[in-house]
């Protein structure tokens, strides 16, 4: 039998690749949605969302829900699998997946997303939305007039900490090393922030809190002593780990391994290839840009093919 030719190939059911898959199916194109899971992130780590506009307070669960009844609607098909590799020929790509499988498209939005690096120290998990927060643009509302940390003394760390000195009563960075990574700018706006309290050679061993956290312990690298520290709340801010492993050698990364995209379309340096969401190196993660990212690469890709066919 001829294997079935798709308009375009999604890679990832998070938000950017849903939103993708529904402005595909709304351009009357022949869609295939290939993901691990259906929901990313947000439905993985169990958070409220409170900035997606429209819908108030909402679990990610609920969100993503939506989200994926609005795509059911559509009955665009979902196949349920890890894409492995991608590969261009003339026009077609050819996605094979941890199944053995292999589907041919004529364009491909990879949406694969990321995942906050954990920390992997005791009571991190645990205190998952009940203190520990992955985004400062997402919970940092919540630290009003209260006691806060940042780990990590790089730029997002820095303007994590410069973001909740806006709200906070107290913000401490702390900073594994001798010295902060943060670009000399942040450096500055710190420096002027009497509520910021940069703590270097900090590595932290331990957060606690019976409900909520109250305490972060950790070791001064110098004195080789505990410190203990009382917070609200720990903003983990030590970078990303972007899924993809499938596309190294075909698109090009920045540093952070994110893929390098046209901001206006899209497009990655191979014609007909698109990415959009968390795997980017676009600035801000959050879902309601993903979702955006989404319909630009599914308008993008339905222009390309106009072109191409
Ligand atoms: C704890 C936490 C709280 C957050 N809170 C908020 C908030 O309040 N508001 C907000 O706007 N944002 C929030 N975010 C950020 C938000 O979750 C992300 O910006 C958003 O999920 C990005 O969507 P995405 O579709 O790009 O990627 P993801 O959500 O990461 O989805 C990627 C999808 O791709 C799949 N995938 C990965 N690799 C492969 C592969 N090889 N083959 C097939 N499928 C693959 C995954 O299984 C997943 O389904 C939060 C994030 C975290 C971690």
């Amino acid at each position: 039998m001829k294997q079935k030719l798709y308009d375009i190939i999604i890679i990832g059911g998070g938000p950017a690749g849903m939103t993708a898959a529904i402005y595909g199916h709304r351009e009357n194109l022949d869609v295939l949605l290939i993901t691990k899971d259906i929901g990313g992130q947000i439905k993985r780590k169990s958070v409220e969302i409170e900035n997606y506009p429209g819908l108030g307070k909402i679990s990610g669960k609920s969100l993503i829900e939506k989200f994926e009844e609005h795509l059911k609607e559509f009955k665009v098909p979902v196949v349920l699998d890890k894409a492995v590799k991608i590969k261009k020929t003339g026009k077609v790509f050819f996605v094979s997946t941890g199944d053995k499988k292999q589907f041919k498209g004529l364009s491909v939005i990879v949406a694969s997303g990321a995942d906050p690096r954990p920390l992997e120290v005791t009571g991190e998990k645990e205190l998952i939305g009940r203190g520990v927060s992955y985004c400062v643009t997402c919970d940092g509302m919540l630290y009003k007039d209260r006691i806060t940390a940042v780990v990590g003394g790089g730029n997002a760390g820095f303007e994590a900490g410069i973001f909740l000195s806006r709200l906070a009563k107290q913000v401490y960075i702390l900073e594994y090393g001798p010295k902060v990574r943060a670009d000399k700018t942040n450096q500055q706006i710190v420096k002027k922030t009497q509520k910021i309290k940069v703590i270097t050679n900090a590595d932290l061993k331990e957060i606690k809190g019976k409900n909520f956290v109250d305490t972060i312990i950790y070791q001064d690298n110098i004195t080789k002593k505990a410190k203990t520290l009382k917070v609200d709340g720990v903003f983990i801010e030590i970078g990303s780990i972007p899924a993809t492993g499938f596309v190294k050698g075909l698109v090009d990364f920045n540093k952070r391994d994110e893929i390098k995209v046209n901001p206006q379309t899209g497009e990655t340096k191979i014609f007909g290839l698109f990415a959009a969401g968390d795997i980017t190196d676009n600035k801000y993660k959050q879902i309601v840009v993903a979702a955006g990212d989404g319909a630009r690469c599914a308008l993008s890709a339905s222009r390309y093919l106009q072109n191409i066919i």
